[in-house]
């Protein structure tokens, strides 16, 4: 909802000094009621990396901000009104901001995400057309209260299904109620990291910290009235598929029934201490990142952190400056990007644009999306011919040359450090890292080093290294990630013929879209098995294209009347013989890359490998003849 203008022509030139142009000119075409202004402009072409204003040089922004100045003025007296353009018109501003010509088969799935007619739920499609007595009849348990477990939330109260949404602690967020270590904070820009419903306008930094993000999800379950669903303090021990319905069995020793269950705990909820010797002897306090123990002051104290993914990469900048002595242990280095606005602030102006000009919001959002929807997969797709170190195709040479350069300028006072920095895979490999500088930053203080030798054990006093040389700490930091392939453990699944889940997976879980396996009729999982995304879109989008599917099933079942629903076989394999195929093609499937995206086995079995409007079609409404329905 925007707000109405009350500035005068001085401070809205002042605020689209902050604009993003692209979407200010897709904006103002609802003011103009065409895109003809738009011929005026070269078509923005947008680099890795760029400062997103697509190449439009000053004098370009200039007139676009004069334009909008104009329109807004106008419209701010009543001399104008927002106007509905032709879906010509809006083709040709979704070419614009997109700086390419969009493929056809993609312009449905965009054209829902800029919802020009208003905010739309993915979730909210799905209607059940049953009496309240078939609906009252089929009760839902969600086992989890994060992203994916409030959207299931929000479906099921608007399709009229019954739930109870369990949560094991005492709040939601999920893993930004879990994750409380020292600057955390997500790594998609928030403007799109939010409901698509619920974009939230006013986010106050572009990349929003833990607090805030765990403020909004509490935010939307106060909203949407969802509290009174959710059981907090409760952990699901096993689910068992019994005589038609589940038997939900919580540890405390209680069990619920339901006729369907929604698991959406996440892939990143089971911390992972590393494999290594001695781990329980060391002396002083040790704790995950994950479980961040606040009660340990570290303010001169000697820290030992192991562990230089996402997560340290995040808190290693903010405790390097309190700790006495910090020594980080890196196995392999991660690949860093450059994104200078990291920790920024949304400008004012900006803030003032997505408030005030009609539409800016959805522009910007698609342009932020579109930016996503393929990102850089291309630039991370092996090329079987090409021949190179480091690298699986001449456009990921080029992007490592860029990666490389970014690091090497930020070390020229520290060649020492150059080597240990550059990682030998190739970009993609492993979960590529924003970086405003802060890291390198860090890691050059004259309290703090960067071991890389190979850790022997753990000791009382520290960290012993494969050279003998024991590094003391007073504190001991994992940074060592998640049990992430492990899904859905520790709680046991028992389905049809009492089939385990965990055995019938091994090492290797599979399902089918990530959401549904053969074998477990009315079980479905959001943020399951291959869904998860690397150097694209946003995981809000992933999950609620899965929770519109899922409402789906349930769709089929209840209207049906039917009892149970699961893949056919055959659907499932063939589907889970595509995806590793496809894996196979791609940066983190090469062997000799370990990282969480892989099972024990090697087996990708965290990653989506396609594009996002693949998933997207998937998933819009299933297929009756890939199910065997009851
Ligand atoms: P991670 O990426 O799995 O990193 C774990 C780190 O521990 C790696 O550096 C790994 O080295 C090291 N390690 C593990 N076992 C070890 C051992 N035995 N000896 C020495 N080093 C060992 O875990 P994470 O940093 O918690 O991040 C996990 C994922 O969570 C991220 O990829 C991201 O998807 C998400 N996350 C996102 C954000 C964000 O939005 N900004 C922040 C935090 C986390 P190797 O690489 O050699 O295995």
């Amino acid at each position: 909802m925007t707000v109405a203008i009350t500035d005068d022509d001085a401070a809205i030139a002042a605020a689209l000094a902050d604009a993003h142009i692209p979407s200010l000119l897709c904006a103002l075409v609802h003011l103009t009621g065409d895109a003809s202004h738009l011929r005026d402009y070269p078509r923005p072409a947008y680099t890795f990396f760029g400062d997103g204003q697509g190449d439009l040089d000053a004098a370009a922004q200039q007139r676009a901000r004069a334009l909008g100045v104009r329109l807004l003025g106008e419209l701010r007296d009543g001399k104008r009104l927002p106007r509905r353009p032709s879906a010509d018109d809006v083709r040709t501003a979704m070419d614009f901001i997109a700086g390419a010509d969009i493929p056809a088969h993609y312009a449905p799935f965009l054209t829902e995400e800029l919802a020009l007619d208003g905010p739309h739920a993915r979730d909210a499609r799905v209607t059940i057309d049953a009496p309240a007595a078939a609906k009252a009849a089929f009760p839902v348990i969600v086992i989890g209260a994060g992203m994916s477990g409030l959207l299931a939330g929000i479906a099921l109260k608007r399709a009229g299904l019954p739930f109870t949404i369990l949560e094991e602690h005492a709040d939601v967020g999920g893993t930004w109620w879990a994750n409380t270590y020292p600057g955390c904070r997500v790594d998609t820009p928030n403007h799109l990291y939010s409901y698509s419903f619920e974009p939230a306008a006013d986010w106050p930094l572009r990349f929003s910290t833990q607090g805030l993000l765990q403020g909004y999800f509490a935010g939307i379950a106060d909203r949407y009235g969802l509290r009174e669903h959710i059981r907090f303090g409760v952990r699901v021990a096993e689910c068992t598929w019994h005589d038609g319905a589940w038997q939900v069995a919580l540890a405390g020793g209680e069990t619920l029934t339901a006729r369907a269950v929604i698991s959406a705990v996440g892939q990143l909820n089971q911390p992972r201490l590393p494999d290594i010797a001695g781990i329980g002897d060391f002396a002083g306090p040790a704790f995950h990142s994950a479980r961040w123990d606040h009660g340990v002051d570290l303010t001169g104290k000697r820290v030992a952190v192991i562990g230089t993914g996402a997560s340290a990469f995040q808190f290693v900048p903010e405790i390097a400056t309190t700790v006495g002595a910090l020594t980080v242990f890196q196995r392999t280095p991660p690949w860093i990007a450059p994104s200078p606005d990291y920790h920024a602030p949304v400008a004012g102006g900006k803030q003032w644009a997505l408030r005030h000009i009609p539409f800016y919001q959805n522009w910007y959002r698609f342009w932020l999306f579109w930016m996503l929807t393929d990102g850089i997969l291309a630039a991370v797709q092996r090329d079987p011919e090409w021949v190179g170190e480091g690298s699986i195709s001449a456009v990921n040479a080029e992007l490592r040359g860029m990666l490389e350069e970014h690091i090497g300028a930020q070390v020229e006072d520290r060649p020492d450090l150059l080597g240990k920095l550059i990682p030998g895979y190739a970009p993609g490999g492993k979960r590529m890292l924003l970086d405003n500088g802060v890291w390198v930053e860090a890691l050059k203080r004259p309290n703090v080093e960067l071991v890389t030798d190979a850790i022997a054990r753990i000791v009382p006093a520290g960290v012993e290294l494969a050279s003998g040389r024991v590094v003391e700490a007073d504190v001991l930091i994992y940074g060592t990630g998640f049990n992430a392939s492990k899904f859905l453990t520790p709680m046991r699944v028992i389905g049809e013929g009492g089939q385990d889940l965990h055995t019938r997976w091994g090492d290797e879980a599979r399902a089918y879209l990530g959401i549904t396996v053969p074998g477990f009729p009315n079980f479905f999982a959001v943020y399951g098995p291959n869904t998860n995304i690397v150097v694209n879109g946003s995981i809000v989008f992933f999950s609620e294209c899965a929770v519109n599917y899922i409402l789906g099933c349930l769709k089929l079942l209840v209207e049906d009347g039917a009892q149970a629903l699961s893949p056919k076989a055959a659907v499932h394999d063939a589907y889970n013989l595509r995806v590793d195929a496809a894996n196979a093609t791609m940066a983190w499937g090469q062997p000799g890359v370990d990282s969480w995206y892989k099972s024990a086995s090697g087996r990708v079995s965290q990653n989506w490998p396609f594009a996002l409007v693949d998933y997207w079609s998937a998933t819009r409404v299933p297929a009756r003849e890939e199910f065997e329905i009851s």
